[in-house]
């Protein structure tokens, strides 16, 4: 059972901002800045290491090119930040492979 599996299948609902035959945007939940949309590939990966290791580039292709519709859609042409947590370490605790996209305001130049 993978809650973003069930998401991309609509078994979930979710805020859509933007999908594809391969990639799913929706709004996170419980967003940390006034724009937070995750990007989420609609075969599930673990994580970005399964993601780099197992697809021929066709999935982080399609995630990229949602990147830019997310970035569209949501008027970001100012900037934004793009997140990938990956693992215990990295502070994953959905473990399908997604990319977080953060903005609507100016974030610090601070990482952590
Ligand atoms: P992670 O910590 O794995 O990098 O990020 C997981 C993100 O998924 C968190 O920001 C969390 O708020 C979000 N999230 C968890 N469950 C759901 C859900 O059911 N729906 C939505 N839209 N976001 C979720
Ligand atoms: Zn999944």
């Amino acid at each position: 059972m993978c809650i973003f599996c069930d998401i991309c299948e609509g078994k979930i609902p979710s805020k859509k901002v933007y999908e594809d035959d391969l990639v799913l945007a929706f709004d996170d939940i419980n967003p940390v800045a006034p724009v937070h949309t995750l990007v989420v590939p609609k075969k599930h990966f673990d994580d970005i290491i399964d993601l780099s290791s197992n697809d021929d580039g066709t999935y982080l292709k399609a995630c990229m090119n949602a990147v830019t519709k997310v970035c569209e859609e949501k008027k970001l042409e100012q900037g934004f930040r793009v997140i990938n947590n990956c693992r215990e370490n990295g502070a994953q605790s959905v473990m399908h492979v997604h990319f977080h996209i953060i903005g609507g305001l100016k974030l610090s130049e601070k990482m952590l």
